[in-house]
């Protein structure tokens, strides 16, 4: 079977009639099953209703991490198997995932204790199998936290995690799985599952969301990973359980600000909870909420005044002179996380106290898989994978794997930065020979302050299935989360480095700017809109 080429013409009559497996949802647990699938020499399809990654992995915090705060609940198997994940992603994918040093603050009164977090770190470390953190002084905590509250201030924690960008983890699974022949689609909604006589799956009808035409494909597996849709294509078997959708906010800043290298994780005043501003990409992301999501799952959400209250509220008391205000932000997001919950309890149980562990249900080749982590995605992948054996063929053996997608040197990356270089190979793995082609034509600057080349751009345009302009701006670069007005000022320069790959006429390029000025205002903007249920 000869994989796709990655490029924006893929539809869904270029797909085969029959596969071993067929993969609904192309987030980072659809895009690690997709993955493991193709690497194990199954013929595999994977789809997405609307674009990879297009929901929570694209808005999530971007760590990688263990979960210290799942320690604090007694999920020590949870932490274990993410602190080796992180370990493991930071090893194969480097450029994409990088560490990330963590501050925490011990104040008095709020959130956890000095030797409680001391003993947490503790675990944590021995996890890792190294001592990862270390104890600050009160002195020294605000030497590194500049302007932090200096009242009930304790000391400080500090340790290590990693961080990656969301997106381009998932896009990254997926196109290396495309070059070792596997087949993507995205939009492309799996709209019903085929039965014979005994139950057992036979079929996948997958539907172009927006023509509408539909086709019908052979497979004995389907692997549904909708997140928080699971539910639309498998009821949960639990009795009295279900999927209660969270929701979870982000403000993002210029980075110019506030001078931040390390995330700052501390306990919210009003609650306790643990939140963070951490450096992103150029800017500065504050975060997040956990509240119980009440809107359309089909909407991309944006964020409410009371989560906007609550975020800053957690600021102000951590940097009581910094002065930010809403109005200095530049964009907002928000992810929703699919957690299993008990129907009558639901109300009365806070979202913070949600397990957050995943969960795979099979019902005759159709395997569910949701929740989780994005750190997980494997152990999600391989769960699901495993569930799903009696409806595969043997496996054979690939030399595709997860290790084997180291990226070959390029002498046109010659130009750029050690730094530089190894980002773009984390980003595009194989692909990066392709990324360079572009160097010569839109050369290497930055787009404005981020890490995000123009070459990125015209690279995404050409080569990554951009059916939108929100697919290019805001998952292949990232700039319509980083750039004020989600870029719309700069317009004109996006339209001439990525029109040569689009193949826009002027009365596209013209509705996709309408479409993308109008999903940003709704589901990005940072002040809060009447559409936006607060929980
Ligand atoms: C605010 C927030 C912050 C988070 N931060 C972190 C973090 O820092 N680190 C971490 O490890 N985890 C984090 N998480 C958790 C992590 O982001 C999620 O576990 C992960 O992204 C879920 O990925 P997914 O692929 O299961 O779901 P999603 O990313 O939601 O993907 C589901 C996909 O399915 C598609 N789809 C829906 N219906 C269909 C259909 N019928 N056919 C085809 N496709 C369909 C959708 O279009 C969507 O693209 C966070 C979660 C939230 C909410």
């Amino acid at each position: 079977m000869g994989g796709h080429d990655v490029n924006n013409d893929v539809n869904l009559k270029q797909i085969d009639d029959r596969y071993d497996i067929v993969i609904a949802g192309g987030g980072v647990t659809g895009a690690g099953t997709f993955s493991l699938a193709v690497g194990r020499g199954l013929k595999a399809l994977l789809v997405d209703a609307k674009d990879f990654a297009w929901g929570t992995s694209s808005r999530s915090s971007k760590m990688v991490h263990g979960g210290l705060r799942y320690l604090k609940q007694g999920k020590f198997l949870l932490t274990r198997s993410a602190v080796k994940e992180r370990e493991r992603l930071l090893k194969t994918y480097p450029g994409l995932v990088t560490p990330l040093e963590f501050l925490m603050p011990v104040y008095r009164g709020i959130g956890p204790s000095r030797t409680a977090m001391r003993t947490g770190l503790n675990i944590y470390s021995l996890m890792a199998g190294r001592r990862q953190h270390r104890s600050f002084d009160l002195e020294t905590c605000c030497r590194m936290a500049q302007g932090i509250r200096r009242e009930d201030l304790v000391a400080g924690m500090g340790f290590m995690d990693a961080q990656v960008d969301d997106a381009r983890l998932a896009l990254r699974l997926i196109f290396d799985a495309c070059d070792a022949g596997g087949h993507a689609l995205n939009y492309t909604r799996a709209a019903g599952i085929g039965r014979n006589a005994n139950g057992a799956v036979r079929s996948v009808v997958l539907k172009d969301s927006e023509s509408g035409k539909e086709r019908e494909i052979r497979t004995r597996c389907v692997i549904n990973a909708t997140g928080p849709f699971a539910e639309t294509l498998q009821a949960c078997p639990r009795k009295n359980f279900h999927i209660r959708p969270l929701r979870g906010s982000h403000l993002i800043f210029p980075k110019d600000r506030y001078p931040l290298d390390r995330v700052i994780s501390f306990a919210h005043p009003e609650d306790s909870r643990p939140i963070f501003i951490f450096p992103w990409d150029g800017c500065l992301v504050l975060g997040t909420t956990d509240v119980d999501f009440e809107g359309d799952l089909h909407q991309e959400p944006g964020i409410t005044a009371k989560e906007i209250d609550y975020l800053m509220n957690g600021l102000d008391f951590l940097l009581p002179d910094l002065g930010l205000t809403p109005g200095d932000a530049i964009c907002a997001t928000t992810g929703i996380r699919p957690v299993l919950s008990r129907k009558t309890r639901h109300s009365g149980k806070s979202a913070s106290n949600e397990s957050r562990e995943h969960v795979v249900w099979k019902d005759e080749g159709l395997v569910t898989v949701t929740g989780g982590k994005l750190t997980t995605f494997n152990l999600l992948a391989g769960d699901a994978l495993k569930a799903a054996q009696p409806w595969l063929p043997r496996a054979v053996s690939s030399n595709f794997g997860l290790n084997s997608c180291r990226p070959p040197m390029d002498g046109r990356l010659a130009s750029l930065t050690a730094g530089e270089r190894q980002r773009l190979g984390g980003r595009y793995g194989h692909r990066v020979t392709q990324f360079s082609s572009h160097l010569a034509d839109v050369g290497k600057a930055p787009i404005a302050a981020t890490h995000s080349l123009w070459a990125e751009l015209r690279h995404g345009a050409a080569s990554e299935q951009v059916r939108h302009l929100d697919d290019l701006l805001l998952r292949r670069v990232r700039i319509g989360l980083l750039l004020p007005k989600g870029g719309l000022g700069m317009m004109d320069r996006i339209r001439e480095v990525a029109a040569p790959g689009l193949n826009w006429d002027d009365a596209r390029w013209e509705t996709e700017i309408r479409d993308y000025r109008a999903l940003w205002e709704t589901a990005y903007a940072p002040h809060p809109q009447e559409a936006n249920h607060d929980g």
